[in-house]
């Protein structure tokens, strides 16, 4: 049995209120699930160093993500934060290609798997989100989608690219859609994605696991969860809820 990751991506949400009512509960109940379960945190990251000094004895299953990361170091780069930046303020945890970020700020695959490259380089633990749009499934693409997002990072990273990293299954039509599609469907494409994965890493894979996201709560997580390829969830709405939050992972466990 492997432990469940689940992951909270709160994205443009939060304030220092909503941190204290919201963790410090969930820190209080991670300490049932010490070295059963993997839980993780992607505030807006400028919270980070408040969440810290707020919580002060983090758990040792909780970490805090990031949500997005830079292709520079350093430089001339406004707006932007760096790889080795979110490392000296103790984040683990990057997601990397997420559907808003393809959407809204026009992140190509070649952008993101730059991204990849880089959290691999500082040791960092990158969140790889791939799915399709409701287009592309109904045209049937959803594998296709999955193989290029996936071909991407294999041609600039190789073969031991998926080595200590997630995937996120994130299909688009099911974000904040309160539709996360059949359990079996997400399953058969997860298995699918494995399989892809494996057969080109040309070794065997550690420490790499795969997420599901899109409109999980907790009437839905058990259900997937007990899915052979499903290792955790990557949690939007459900993550905003403290209630429902630790609801999913009580039954994920
Ligand atoms: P929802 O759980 O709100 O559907 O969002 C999923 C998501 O985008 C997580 O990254």
């Amino acid at each position: 049995m492997i432990k469940p990751i689940i992951m909270g991506n709160w994205k443009l949400n939060g304030s220092k209120k909503f941190i204290r009512n919201i963790l410090l509960p969930l820190n209080q109940f991670l300490i049932k699930y010490y070295n059963i379960c993997t839980v993780i945190i992607a505030p807006p990251i400028l919270y980070s160093n408040f969440i810290t000094q707020t919580l002060k004895n983090i758990q040792n299953n909780f970490f805090l993500g990031a949500q997005n990361v830079d292709i520079h170091f350093s430089g001339p780069f406004t707006g932007e934060i760096s790889p080795i930046m979110l490392k000296d303020i103790g984040i683990s945890y990057v997601i990397v290609g997420h559907s808003e970020r393809r959407l809204y700020h026009q992140e190509t695959n070649e952008i993101i798997a730059k991204k990849f490259k880089i959290l691999k380089e500082e040791n960092l633990v990158p969140i790889l989100c791939i799915g399709e749009t409701k287009e592309e499934k109904i045209f049937n693409k959803t594998k296709e989608i999955c193989k290029k997002q996936i071909d991407v990072i294999f041609n600039l990273c190789g073969e031991s690219a998926f080595n200590n990293t997630i995937i996120a299954y994130e299909p688009i039509w099911a974000i904040g859609s309160h539709n996360s599609g059949s359990p079996k469907e997400v399953q058969s494409i997860c298995h699918f994605i494995r399989n892809y994965i494996k057969s080109k890493s040309n070794q065997i894979l550690k420490n790499f696991f795969i997420q599901y996201g899109g409109s999980v709560t907790k009437n839905n997580a058990k259900t997937l969860i007990y899915q052979k390829d499903i290792d955790g969830f990557l949690i939007g709405g459900a993550s905003l809820q403290v209630e429902e939050f630790m609801k999913i992972i009580e039954i994920s466990n």
